[in-house]
């Protein structure tokens, strides 16, 4: 292993925890990092479902955006829509988070089952 200097001081920096290799810290000045930041979504296996509510108006743009990250074509798209309230996507947390980021973006109305808690 390349011993990893500080970038405040230049003393040797140590592992925080020697059983996992998550992070480095400065055992003089304390200046340190975690290599990986943690996301509590990577350990959710909780399948969301994503519910698309009525009355939302569906443009070409949000058809194209959610075609692709649902992997369904736009006709399928658009007869959820008109088909509301009806699911929409079902998948992990790290998976629906794309999808929500782009129905919060088109003012979408929709409900997630469980309760999404990111
Ligand atoms: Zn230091």
């Amino acid at each position: 292993m390349n011993l990893i200097l500080c970038d405040k001081c230049g003393s040797e920096m140590i592992p925080i925890n020697p059983d996992h290799n998550c992070g480095m810290t400065c055992p003089k000045c304390g200046w340190g990092w975690a290599t990986t930041d943690y996301n509590p979504m990577w350990n959710d296996d909780t399948i969301y479902d994503i519910i698309l509510m009525p009355d939302n108006g569906c443009s070409c743009e949000i058809i194209k955006s959610l075609s692709k990250l649902t992997g369904l074509n736009s006709l399928q798209i658009k007869t959820k829509f008109m088909n509301a309230p009806v699911s929409l996507f079902s998948g992990r947390a790290e998976q629906i988070n794309e999808i929500i980021k782009v129905l919060n973006s088109y003012s979408i109305i929709y409900k997630t089952s469980p309760e999404y808690p990111y």
